[in-house]
C-alpha cells in the first residue's frame, strides 16, 4: 500500500534524542529548558515526547495549541509566549499556567479573570534588551511591578527577554550579562522569587556553551534546536544532534523532457512574480503534487542533483538532471523552520510518526494507549 503524500515524517526518536542532549548541556550550566511546540503545530506526540525526554514546560504562541495541550493531560507547566490578546483573556486564565507579558492593561484583566475563575495566574515580565519586539523597557519595568503587585490573582514567576526575533540582535556575552544585572536588580529592590529567568531561545545556544558566567539565567526557551538540531544565530549544527527528524515527501504527478525556456509573450505568474528563464535547452522535469498552498517550498531542499525550478499553488517543478523519475515516485526534501512549521501546520499534509527502533515504537504506543 501506498503511504499519503504530501506528508511530512517526524522521528521522535531523534526529537527525543534531541531534546535529552540539550537538556543535559543546558542543565550542565543550571539552565531548564522549556519546549516550544508552535513550530510544530503543538503535535501531542511531539509534546509528548519532549516530556518523557524530561522537559517539564512547554510553550506556544497560540491559545488553541495551550488549550489542546491542556486537555490533553500532559504532565507540563504550560506557558503562552506570547503576550494575550485582549480578546482571549478567558481562555488563557482558564488554560495556561504561565502567561509573557507586556502591558499593564493585560495585566488588569488577567487579574480581573483569574479573580472570577478563583485562580492564581503567573506571569512572565518580558524585558526589551534591543531586539524590539516584545518587551517592556528596561526603565519602565518598576513601575510595571508596582501596579501588578495591587492586582488581586497575579503572581510574577519571571522576567524573561528575547532575542534574534525581529532585529536580529544577538545574544552575546555583554547583552546577557546585562540582562542578569537588570534581573538582579529588579530582583533587590522587590525581593521576589524567580523561578523563572528565561533568557532566550535557540540563539542562545553560543552564548551558553562559551560563558564563563550564565548570571541569573536559570531557564532558555528552545524550539528549533531541538527540532532541527541547530542554533538559529549563524544557522550551525549543535554537535551530536539530529538535523532529519523531520523530512518532507511528496509524489511525482508529471515527468518528462521538455524545453527550460516557456514559449510565448509573457507576463507576470500566478503569484504577480516575473521570472527569467536560462536557456539550458531541454531539461527533464518533474511535477511535483504538492505546492504553495501545503508548505513554504523556498524552505525544502530537495535531494542532489535536483533543483526546484519554481512552484505554483499546488505544483512544484522540479529539474531531475539525469535522473528519470516517473508518476509515483517520492522525493525527501530536507526542511527549514518555516518548512517545517507550514507542512506542520497545513490540513493537506499528512503527519507520519516515525521510529528508529522497534523497541521505541512500541514504548510509546503503550505510553499513548495507556
Ligand atoms: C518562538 C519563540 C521561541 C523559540 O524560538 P526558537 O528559535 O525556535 O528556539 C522562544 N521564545 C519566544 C518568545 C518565541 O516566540
Amino acid at each position: 500500500m501506498r503511504t499519503v503524500t504530501p506528508r511530512i515524517e517526524i522521528n521522535l526518536d531523534k526529537i527525543r534524542h534531541n531534546a535529552k542532549t540539550l537538556k543535559d548541556l543546558y542543565g550542565k550550566k543550571g539552565i531548564q529548558i522549556t519546549g516550544v511546540v508552535k513550530g510544530v503545530g503543538a503535535s501531542l506526540k511531539i509534546a509528548e515526547a519532549l516530556v518523557e525526554s524530561g522537559i517539564k514546560s512547554l510553550a506556544d504562541s497560540k491559545i488553541a495549541n495551550i488549550k489542546k495541550l491542556k486537555q490533553s493531560n500532559l504532565n507540563a507547566i504550560l506557558m503562552l509566549l506570547r503576550t494575550p490578546a485582549l480578546s482571549e483573556i478567558e481562555e488563557v486564565v482558564r488554560f495556561a499556567d504561565i502567561s509573557m507579558n507586556t502591558e499593564l492593561d493585560v495585566v488588569r484583566a488577567l487579574s480581573a479573570e483569574a479573580v472570577k475563575q478563583r485562580k492564581t495566574h503567573q506571569i512572565i515580565l518580558m524585558a526589551e534588551m534591543g531586539d524590539l519586539r516584545e518587551g517592556i523597557l528596561l526603565k519602565d519595568m518598576p513601575a510595571f511591578i508596582e501596579e501588578t503587585a495591587k492586582l488581586p490573582n497575579i503572581r510574577i514567576a519571571g522576567i524573561g527577554t528575547n532575542f534574534a526575533c525581529f532585529g536580529g540582535v544577538i545574544p552575546t556575552e555583554q547583552k546577557m550579562r546585562a540582562f542578569s544585572s537588570f534581573v538582579k536588580s529588579i530582583q533587590s529592590q522587590f525581593s521576589l522569587l524567580l523561578p523563572y529567568v528565561s533568557g532566550g531561545n535557540s540563539a542562545n545556544y553560543n552564548w551558553m556553551m562559551h560563558t564563563q558566567d550564565t548570571g541569573l539565567v536559570n531557564n532558555i526557551r528552545l524550539g528549533e534546536s531541538i527540532f532541527l538540531g541547530r542554533e538559529t544565530v549563524g544557522g550551525t549544527l549543535i554537535p551530536n544532534l539530529y538535523p532529519d527528524a523531520f523530512c518532507f515527501v511528496a509524489e511525482v504527478v508529471e515527468s518528462k523532457v521538455k524545453p527550460s525556456v516557456p514559449a510565448g509573450s509573457r507576463g507576470r505568474n500566478a503569484f504577480g512574480e516575473t521570472l527569467s528563464f536560462k536557456d539550458r535547452g531541454e531539461i527533464r522535469r518533474a511535477i511535483l503534487g504538492v505546492g504553495r498552498q501545503d508548505v513554504l517550498v523556498s524552505g525544502l531542499t530537495p535531494p542532489k542533483p535536483f533543483e526546484i525550478l519554481g512552484s505554483s499553488s499546488d505544483h512544484i517543478i522540479l529539474d531531475t538532471k539525469k535522473v528519470p523519475l516517473r508518476p509515483g515516485d517520492e522525493v525527501k526534501f530536507s526542511v527549514d523552520y518555516g518548512a517545517m512549521l507550514s507542512a506542520m501546520t497545513s490540513p493537506y499534509v499528512y503527519k507520519k510518526y516515525v521510529y528508529t527502533s522497534a523497541k521505541a515504537q512500541k514504548a510509546s504506543l503503550s505510553i499513548t494507549t495507556a
